[in-house]
């Protein structure tokens, strides 16, 4: 048993030999009541004295006050509230370094500390076995971590409280810092321990721990990406409200035990090499461990040994063999593949989706879906179609494919397994003009846990699947190509990626969803109970078979061939707006933000009813879905929101920009800008989509919030489409034939839009914009491209704006708009006459930032502002002047006191540098 080995050891007559003689008269007894006494007496000398220690206090005073400070910053605008997730990883933001340096700089003092206060020489002597030594110290390490992480949860939670937050999770505090993190730290304890033991002095050992650091941090780097190659490394793991730590627990909870039995062994052996007395080098220790080893530690060290190889074989199968052990850049790879083998088959004719029809049903906690369903295949071309090209995400398991009217399908005659890719041959060709139908049985079963990247759309609570990624897709898919260069480089195909050209006719005969034009759409979803299922549609009806519930939906109208299935434990909130249904489901406890949400809604149907058309669907619904991923994304009537930002946004400091009307109102907009108004697949494509889908929300957010408010919001688009365009690598282009740089068609869309209202009124642009739609709309091919806009827009625009519509959208120009100097006189009738000296300077750049001063004679706005009663800035003046090139003085005259002044002090054009535009009034005599 243990007590006898252990007291055997103290008994060991070298031990005694080394502190010179024996005490015979004492007669001790070295049981194990004994050795626990000890035990508990040294670990409570060693907390004490570690938790008193200076160094100790000061680092944690300094990590308090980081964490403070990163609790207190806020980014990008955008204010959400503390949610305890949040507050977790702000912690491991703002004070894990400290902790880390608290446990290796601990490690050492405690090896070390006997001997910097010449102790140890009597302490080796002492009869107490030197585990007592290794775990009651180890028990200090411990009790440190829990102190320390026991303050940052005070501290945030405190913060929680100030803010007005009440919602704390002292559940979720447990799981996340004293489960998922502490675990985490203990192991750095036993390495940092054991490097020290082993290193045999202080610096030898926080070398071997650098050593440890860095092959922690480069070796994924090189290329060894397996987390079973790196001590303490697991899996990342993303919280999330509405699913827990979900199936990313599992992964995390086996790693961490493997290497928990890893540590058990490294314990043990540094228990046993422990640099006990004056034995200060490891090799006299070495060559002494077998005659210390006794049985008890080669049943630890085999058990945990046994353990811990029973783990990583299972972590191996799981990660390797139930999954794909996929490395981090091998997506590019297949990428690359895809496009270099299956090009060629662009230029075959290919049938179009006319009709989905789809029964799909999700296993939420099994983590699996199974989709049946068909396709209605038209040829629209004046071809024979003979080969059929899938693509099924290789996750799927296909089960039947078949094809209708006695066509058949022969086995695929290529299948590429790693993108899914298949061709097959059709025993008889399809002829123009003629439909088939298309049966297919497929299914996802997620078995497992993966190293990395784990599937975040089929989860326990909040699955959200596509059919770009889960229906078969037809013909060569584009949008798998890599475009940017370097990407390319790197894999070996031709640098230059380009859009398909505006020039070819032919190009303008498809969307970015390659295989459809419109298509009508009809599914049944079912999930588990406790469970809502939803696609987009109207519920036509809903029932339980089973245990399961069936949701029943169907589209009246053409979409896209683009919809999303969901599957979650929504509450829901229902308004009418005329005749269409609005739902926000949502979870339980989202509710906070889910009046605004439904408010701007509202606004934008409103506004995009009144300005542009009718709202084509009976319902209108935000689904929310788990923070694996971060964006909303407008399907047809049903647009799924990440619960990353809108559903905790703070709202209640009015002077913070309104995400969460912001963000709604584009996505609702999408319902026009992208889905009766749909660009064709070529250059400027996002300028319909997501430019228009900008302005829009500004319009709405302008009649809710304001114009001053907008104006920051402005401010924040134009830092932005700066920052973009600096770190642009490629090259920029001009709006109307951006190619995928958001910076460009989000960012600088607004300004552009937002000027052009300016400028032209927003009568004129909703009419250019409106006749834009109503010329595409249910039209089908030919698709809308951005030239046609900026022809309907010129027609519009009055002819001394008429450099604007090149200004804004066909070059990239820049102003560099500063006004000197503002002074200001009475005037006989008690008046102000405001004089602005400015200096104006505009300039075109080309794709690399190279810019060029062109002279200019444009029409500038010159604001004049002032006070109300209650010291809120006012507009005294507003008004369009034509500036020339270089400096130059304008004069107005206001009724009121004027503080500040400038010209396009509002930064509607594009402005180098922003706030220097206008400057405050400084009074004159007279
Ligand atoms: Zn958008």
């Amino acid at each position: 048993s243990t007590d006898s080995v252990e007291s055997g050891q103290a008994r060991d007559p070298g031990a005694l030999n080394s502190a010179g003689r024996a005490f015979p008269a004492l007669a001790p007894t070295f049981g194990f009541r004994t050795s626990l006494g000890q035990w508990l007496s040294l670990a409570r000398l060693e907390t004490r004295t570690l938790l008193r220690s200076l160094p100790f206090l000061v680092l944690m005073l300094f990590g308090l006050l980081n964490l403070t400070g990163n609790l207190s910053s806020e980014l990008n605008g955008r204010f959400l509230y503390p949610v305890t997730h949040r507050m977790l990883s702000t912690i491991a933001g703002g004070f894990d370094l400290f902790l880390l340096i608290v446990i290796v700089f601990y490690s050492a003092e405690l090896v070390w500390r006997e001997k910097k206060h010449r102790f140890h020489e009597i302490q080796g002597s002492l009869p107490v076995p030197s585990w007592t030594f290794l775990t009651s110290k180890f028990a200090a390490l411990t009790v440190l971590i829990l102190v320390s992480l026991t303050l940052a949860m005070g501290l945030t939670m405190v913060f929680q409280l100030v803010k007005g937050f009440h919602h704390l999770e002292p559940g979720l505090y447990l799981r996340g810092l004293f489960v998922m993190s502490f675990s985490e730290w203990l192991l750095l304890a036993v390495i940092a321990m054991f490097t020290q033991v082993i290193g045999r002095q202080r610096y030898l050992g926080f070398f071997l721990m650098m050593l440890y650091f860095l092959v922690n941090t480069f070796g994924p780097e090189l290329g060894m990406e397996h987390h079973l190659f790196f001590y303490r490394s697991t899996p990342a793991v993303i919280y999330s409200d509405m699913n827990g730590y979900g199936h990313f627990a599992d992964a995390a909870l086996w790693f961490k035990f493997f290497w928990g039995l890893l540590a058990v062994i490294m314990l043990t052996v540094a228990a046993r090499l422990w640099p006990r007395g004056s034995q200060d080098s490891l090799w006299p220790a070495l060559r002494n461990l077998p005659s210390r080893w006794r049985p008890v530690h080669s049943g630890i060290v085999t058990a945990a040994g046994l353990g811990f190889m029973a783990c990583g074989a299972f972590i191996y199968y799981n990660t390797n063999i139930l999954n794909d052990f996929e490395p981090g850049d091998d997506d590019e790879r297949v990428q690359a593949n895809y496009e270099s083998q299956f090009k060629d088959y662009q230029k075959n004719p290919s049938p179009r989706v006319t009709a989905v029809v789809a029964e799909v049903d999700f296993y939420p906690e099994q983590r699996r879906v199974d989709i049946r369903g068909t396709f209605d295949l038209a040829n629209k071309t004046d071809q024979f179609i003979e080969e059929l090209y899938l693509n099924i995400n290789p996750l799927q398991e296909l089960r039947s494919l078949s094809l209708d009217n006695g066509l058949t399908l022969t086995e695929p005659t290529q299948w590429d397994q790693e993108t899914g890719f298949r061709v097959y041959h059709l025993t008889e060709a399809v002829a123009p003009g003629r439909t088939v139908k298309l049966s297919f049985d497929l299914g996802a079963d997620i078995d497992g846990f993966v190293n990395n990247g784990a599937n975040p759309e089929i989860v326990a609570n909040g699955s959200f699947i596509s059919n770009l990624d889960y229906l078969p897709r037809i013909g060569y898919l584009s949008d798998l190509e890599l475009t940017v260069p370097t990407d390319r480089r790197k894999q070996g195909l031709d640098p230059e990626w380009s859009m398909p050209s505006l020039d070819d006719p032919e190009n303008l005969m498809t969307t970015f969803i390659s295989d459809a034009d419109h298509i009508t759409f009809e599914a049944v979803v079912s999930t588990c109970a406790g469970q809502t299922a939803i696609a987009p549609g109207k519920l036509q009806a809903q029932w339980e078979q089973d245990g399961r519930r069936y949701f029943s939906y169907r589209v009246d109208e053409p979409i896209l061939n683009f919809y999303a299935f969901l599957s979650g434990r929504y509450e829901v909130a229902r308004e009418q707006w005329h005749d269409v249904d609005l739902e926000v489901f949502y979870h339980k406890d989202h509710a906070v933000n889910v009046p605004r949400m439904l408010e701007s809604m509202r606004a934008t149907l409103d506004y995009c009813t009144a300005s542009f058309s009718p709202y084509p669907y009976e319902q209108l619904r935000i689904v929310e879905f788990p923070r694996y991923r971060r964006f909303a994304q407008a399907f047809p009537g049903t647009v799924p929101f990440s619960e990353s930002a809108d559903f905790i946004s703070d709202l209640r400091d009015t002077d913070n920009i309104d995400m969460v009307f912001y963000i709604t109102a584009h996505e609702i907009a999408h319902q026009w800008w992208g889905h009766q108004l749909i660009p064709a697949n070529v250059p400027g494509g996002q300028m319909i989509t997501e430019s228009l889908a900008q302005y829009t929300a500004l319009m709405v957010m302008e009649k809710d919030l304001g114009p001053s408010r907008v104006g920051k919001f402005l401010q924040y688009e134009l830092m932005n489409y700066l920052r973009g365009r600096g770190a642009e690598r490629d090259e920029e282009m001009p709006l109307f034939r951006e190619e995928g740089q958001s910076y460009v068609y989000y960012r600088k869309g607004s300004l552009v839009f937002y000027a052009l209202r300016d400028y032209l009124g927003e009568d004129v642009v909703n009419d250019a914009l409106q006749e834009f739609l109503m010329a595409h709309l249910d039209q089908g091919p030919p698709y809308a491209t951005a030239p046609e806009l900026l022809e309907r827009l010129r027609e519009r625009t009055p002819p001394q704006y008429a450099y604007l519509i090149e200004d804004l959208f066909e070059t990239i120009t820049l102003y560099d708009n500063r006004t000197e100097a503002v002074t200001c006189t009475r005037t006989e009738n008690g008046r102000f006459r405001v004089v602005v000296d400015y200096v104006s300077r505009k300039y075109q750049a080309d794709g690399q930032g190279l810019e060029v001063e062109v002279p200019h004679q444009d029409w500038v706005e010159l604001g004049v502002f002032g006070e109300d009663a209650d010291g809120q800035e006012i507009q005294l003046c507003r008004e369009k002047r034509r500036l020339t090139t270089g400096e130059g003085r304008l004069e107005v005259i206001v009724d009121q006191e004027p503080k500040r002044a400038g010209i396009d002090p509002r930064n509607l054009l594009i402005d180098r540098v922003v706030g220097d535009n206008s400057k405050a009034v400084s009074m004159g005599a007279g």
